[in-house]
């Protein structure tokens, strides 16, 4: 089945078309299997996860409670004391946190490398390096790391590879049909699609699922059945969302691309983009996320001018929104470390929503007059 159609009917099992919410956190063990939320084994929770998994190829996954409780239980379920971990130094502001505030008390340590330089990961990998952790497009700058060369450098050295595929959604990027062991998603963003809730997918093989099982299982991140029930919900229009949002983004980049106040775009769809071909070859569409920079110390008097576009730290939702990743994801960064992966003041990152593209630019338009 094509994806529009997996959105719609991958996972449903039971008879009703949609899946009932599955309250109750106590069941008679002797009539049905002990069904409980940590255990992963609620209908709701199995819908989403199956859906998911169909729509990435994988064989199956498990949900949490956010992004960040999928992102740091994979990696904690693989790694162990004295282990190494290789990641691109272009990180979601939450994941870098972690990687440099946590892995240390585990006894792990890690290499971060510039994930656009093609030989970066294989130089950094050693003899003790258990994963290579990537993040293509990434945030906010968008660019793109080669996902099949980190899958084949992974197999031909036997490390295991994870991708936060958050901002591509599963519509537009199948990272495990290129050979990724892991693929993750904050599925507040895209998945969920509509800024109402927070969870968390990691999808993989059946193996690799199990064994990363009992860490999920004793750090408890799961997800409730009600929100689960709302993912599903989310799912089934995941394709038309994403559909229009890389439409509309594209259209405002190729226009913000010729405004004098915009100084740079960053959109792996526009041919300016350096990685542009590489993200044609992995992609199916560009996604819904796009940066520039404005004149500098402008960004929060252009946020205050636009009528329509909410600043909001989020992305993903049917609403467009607007945000300075120095003021928001890449807060906790000191100054160094921003200007180092390239985020300055006046960078502004634009979640295009699904809105008419001639309304987004309008407000753009008429907020970048005032400025
Ligand atoms: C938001 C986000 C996360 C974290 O997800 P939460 O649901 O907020 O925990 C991780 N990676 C990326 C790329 C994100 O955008």
């Amino acid at each position: 089945m094509k994806k529009e159609t997996l959105c719609v009917h991958a996972g449903q099992t039971e008879e009703t078309v949609n899946t009932p919410i599955f309250n109750s956190t106590a069941t008679d063990y002797i009539k049905k299997p002990y069904i409980y939320p940590r255990k992963q084994n609620v209908p709701n929770q199995q819908v989403v996860i199956q859906k998911v998994a169909a729509l990435e190829k994988a064989e199956d996954g498990l949900i949490f409670s956010s992004g960040m409780a999928a992102i740091t239980t994979a990696i904690l379920a693989i790694v162990r004391h004295g282990d190494h971990v290789v990641l691109q130094s272009d990180l979601y502001g939450g994941t870098h946190v972690f990687v440099h505030n946590e892995l240390p008390k585990y006894g792990v340590t890690f290499t971060l490398v510039e994930g656009t330089r093609p030989t970066a990961f294989r130089e950094a990998v050693r003899p003790t390096t258990r994963l290579i952790y990537i993040e293509t497009p990434s945030n906010p700058l968008l660019k793109i790391t080669d996902i099949r060369a980190v899958a084949d450098l992974g197999k031909e050295k036997q490390i295991l590879t994870a991708i936060d595929n958050t901002f591509a959604s599963p519509i537009n990027q199948q990272p495990a049909t290129l050979g990724i062991d892991m693929v993750l998603h904050s599925a507040t963003k895209y998945i969920g699609g509509h800024s109402d809730l927070s969870a968390g997918v990691l999808v993989t093989s059946r193996t690799l699922r199990d064994k990363i099982f009992p860490t999920a299982l004793m750090l408890g991140g799961s997800l409730n059945a009600a929100d689960c029930y709302t993912l599903e919900r989310s799912l089934k229009t995941l394709a038309l969302r994403v559909e229009r949002q890389n439409d509309n983004a594209m259209k405002l980049a190729t226009w913000l691309e010729q405004e004098k106040k915009i100084q740079h775009v960053y959109y792996p769809g526009l041919e300016s983009h350096p990685q542009h071909v590489l993200a044609r070859s992995q992609m199916n569409g560009f996604g819904g996320v796009l940066s520039f920079e404005i004149e500098a110390l402008e960004t929060r008097r252009f946020f205050s001018k636009l009528k329509m576009i909410k600043p909001a730290i989020s992305l993903g939702g049917v609403e467009s929104t607007i945000c300075s990743p120095a003021e928001t994801s890449h807060q906790k960064l000191s100054p160094e470390e921003r200007r180092r992966v390239g985020i300055t003041d006046s960078l502004v990152r634009l979640s295009v929503g699904v809105e008419a593209v001639e309304d987004i630019m309008d407000d753009i338009q008429q907020a970048l007059k005032s400025i």
